[in-house]
């Protein structure tokens, strides 16, 4: 299928990574009207003006988080589900914060419905983490931030991993690797993106 030849031509080649991308029907997450378009390698349009990634971010992101079978994985900016789908496969838990209560209830319908069982998915803001489920061995955050939140750094384990993309909202992103070790935290910055903005807070408007 083109899909995964698009995948592994760009350079994804973790296998776990690669059957996870090819489990997932990424045709039950995009919005309504795209279903032709869900196998194209681009982001897509969903509901509250947010998209779902393109599937090479996705896949390339989820190959950087190094996810182990025993990990629980903290997820910032559910949207469509789609990027929590991929990592059930990959984890032990999930758990996905959303700040769009629409987008959070669809997405845990989905999650449900395709037997994704080990994905929490909450209504709030990202910007605090889920204190009182951490610590957390690996976190991912699919909306871009101006800088990595404090909060989510805090919660994340000794010898944890953290992928976002950090940059301004209307210029140059890179998704940068966090790790955290016992002399600290260490950046490294990977390639340019382009995401939705991180925005503070629980959304007001459905
Ligand atoms: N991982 C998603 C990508 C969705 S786009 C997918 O696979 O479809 C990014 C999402 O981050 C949007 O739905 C947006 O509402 C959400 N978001 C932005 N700021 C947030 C915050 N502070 N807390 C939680 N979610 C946030």
């Amino acid at each position: 299928m083109e899909f995964m030849l698009t995948l592994r031509q760009r350079g994804i080649t973790d296998k776990a990574v690669l059957r996870a991308m090819d489990d997932v029907r990424r045709e039950h997450y995009v919005g309504d009207g795209f279903t032709p378009e869900s196998y194209a390698d681009r982001a897509l349009p969903i509901a509250c003006g947010q998209t779902i990634s393109q599937p090479y971010v996705v896949a390339y992101m989820t190959e950087q988080l190094d996810v182990k079978p025993h990990h629980r994985v903290l997820e910032i900016g559910t949207g469509s589900g789609y990027q929590a789908a991929v990592l059930s496969r990959l984890a032990r838990e999930v758990v996905s914060i959303e700040r769009y209560r629409t987008l959070a209830d669809a997405a845990r319908k989905k999650l449900a419905a395709d037997g994704y069982g080990n994905v929490e998915v909450m209504t709030g803001d990202g910007f605090a983490g889920a204190p009182d489920k951490a610590p957390f061995d690996r976190i991912i955050v699919t909306a871009a931030a101006e800088d990595v939140p404090p909060a989510l750094a805090e919660q994340l384990g000794e010898g944890g991993v953290m992928i976002l993309p950090v940059g301004p909202h209307d210029g140059v992103q890179h998704i940068v690797r966090v790790t955290k070790s016992e002399t600290g935290l260490a950046r490294e910055k990977l390639i340019p993106v382009r995401f939705v903005p991180m925005l503070p807070g629980q959304a007001r408007e459905l």
